[in-house]
């Protein structure tokens, strides 16, 4: 069997890039080792987390905010083997759509773990041992990535968990350790803090959320303290002991010191991910990783290896589903001869916890690293009618723009519906604008939107509404 193109992987870069190839009549097919399509971001990522997250945030408006509307509800209560299977119905929903548009742009799929035996040809091993070797011009290595580890600390899955059995626990804990104040960590947390957990986030640096804009990581943790998740900051996990009822968490300063043992039922490792090409044969056919484990890629996706790409978390950036998929279709593109490209300048990035974060572009720490003179607006959701009506005013949108041109280089949103607003400044981001291009695009009343918009004034000194 001869194809144009083969990808092994169908998270959402693979299976992305393997629609946009179809797309262009390049003759497609997708190897995936899993028994259904969708990758980390379908399967146990992004899909289920936020189902999670939408039901426990529904569940707690209606325990507490519902009230001071004047709406009277009986108080709620969880039935979580039917909470898992919601989330469980649309994990599949998705993973069945992804089924149907291959099969729609005729894309054709093998179950198993694709190797690539040589540049151009991928063998690929199923479950029951059998290989087949495939013919093509070009492969895209979308293999994605998988948990990273704790040296020493043993994840079963049951009691000492990663992302995936957070997303599957079959009671509420009593008390869910996590180590990592990290997205994954922080929107786990919230959902079990929710539904009745309590809940410490351990933290080897001394603040939250990585890479976040500072002013907006510090606020949201004040935040998160008062809806109680407890924090120890600068802080390291070295060991667990799972020999008894109670799990024995051995937490030390970051700097070393004095340990101390927490009590736990459950503990979420969440320390990040790491990419995953294991298995693939990358060595014997010479495609080049970094120190970090990633596939090494140019600006057009190519590996060191003429006619292998690679995409997604499988090589350096964000490990961002929109990032994989962006990085798809440039692939697609670029091996059909088009001009595929990503703006990596224009990644948004969301942590869907409530109130949610959402960003895009430089955080002001970047700008200060870069020497780039900036200048910033900024407008509280306290003073947006819209958010004072949905009783959700807390948080701010950010805008900073270049101190000599106006150009918007990020904007930073902590406030109800982020994900959202976001788009608006990626768009505005992508075409150029000006803050003054934002504040002086006409934005219905009454909306968060507006909040944006007073932002952009406020770049000038000249919101209205504060
Ligand atoms: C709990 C959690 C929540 C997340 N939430 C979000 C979110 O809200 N928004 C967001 O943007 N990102 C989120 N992410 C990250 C997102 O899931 C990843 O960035 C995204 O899935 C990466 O896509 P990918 O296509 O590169 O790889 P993956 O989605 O990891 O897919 C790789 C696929 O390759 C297959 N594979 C691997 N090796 C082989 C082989 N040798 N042969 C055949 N198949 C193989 C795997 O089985 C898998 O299906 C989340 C991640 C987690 C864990």
């Amino acid at each position: 069997m001869s194809y144009d193109l083969i990808v092994t992987g169908s998270g959402p870069g693979g299976y992305v890039c393997a629609i946009r190839a179809a797309q262009l009549g390049l003759k497609t097919a997708v190897v995936e080792k899993n028994a259904t399509f969708g990758g980390t971001c379908l399967n146990v990522g992004c899909i289920p987390s936020k189902a999670l997250l939408h039901a426990s945030e529904l569940y707690e408006e209606a325990g507490s905010g519902f009230a001071k509307m004047g709406i009277k509800v009986g108080k709620p209560s969880i039935d979580l083997s039917s909470l898992l299977a919601y989330k469980a119905q649309n994990v599949k929903s998705n993973v069945d759509g992804v089924a149907f548009l291959f099969k729609k742009n005729k894309i054709e799929t093998f179950h198993g773990t694709g190797r690539i035996a040589a540049p151009g040809q991928v063998e690929v091993k199923a479950d029951d041992g059998k290989t087949q070797l495939l013919e093509t011009k070009t492969i895209v290595i979308a293999t994605g990535s998988d948990v990273a580890r704790l040296p020493g600390i043993d994840i079963d899955e049951t009691r000492v968990v990663s992302s995936t059995g957070a997303l599957e626990l079959s009671k509420v804990p009593q008390k869910l350790l996590i180590v990592g104040a990290g997205i994954i960590g922080l929107e786990l947390g919230s959902v079990w803090r929710r539904l009745g957990a309590e809940v410490i986030v351990v933290e080897f640096l001394d603040h939250i959320l990585p890479g976040v804009d500072g002013e907006v990581a510090k606020q949201f943790h004040r935040m998160l303290q008062k809806q109680g998740l407890t924090f120890k900051l600068s802080s390291k996990v070295t060991s667990v002991d799972a020999s008894g009822k109670t799990l024995k968490v051995k937490v030390e300063p970051a700097s070393g010191g004095a340990a101390e043992t927490l009590d736990a039922d459950i503990v979420l490792v969440a320390i990040g991910r790491v990419p995953y090409t294991d298995g693939l044969g990358l060595e014997a056919v010479g495609v080049k990783k970094d120190n970090r484990g990633r596939v090494i890629v140019d600006q057009h996706l190519r590996t060191n290896v003429a006619g292998i790409y690679a995409i997604g978390d499988a090589v350096a950036g964000p490990m961002l589903a929109h990032k994989a998929e962006e990085e798809g279709v440039a692939a697609a593109e670029t091996i059909a001869g088009q001009a595929g490209h990503v703006n990596y300048d224009v990644i948004p990035n969301v942590v869907y916890t409530s109130p949610e974060i959402a960003s895009v572009g430089k955080t002001e720490e970047e700008l200060k690293a870069a020497g780039v003179a900036y200048n910033s607006g900024k407008f509280p959701f306290s003073a947006n009618a819209r958010a004072r009506a949905n009783l959700a005013t807390e948080g701010f949108v950010k805008i900073l723009a270049d101190a000599k041109t106006d150009r918007v280089l990020g904007v930073h949103i902590l406030g109800p519906d982020a994900e959202t607003m976001i788009a608006e400044a990626a768009i505005a981001m992508e075409f150029g604008a000006s803050s003054e291009d934002i504040a002086r695009t006409c934005h219905a009343h009454p909306t968060l939107t507006e909040a944006v918009k007073e932002a952009a004034l406020a770049v000038a000194k000249r919101a209205i509404n504060f």
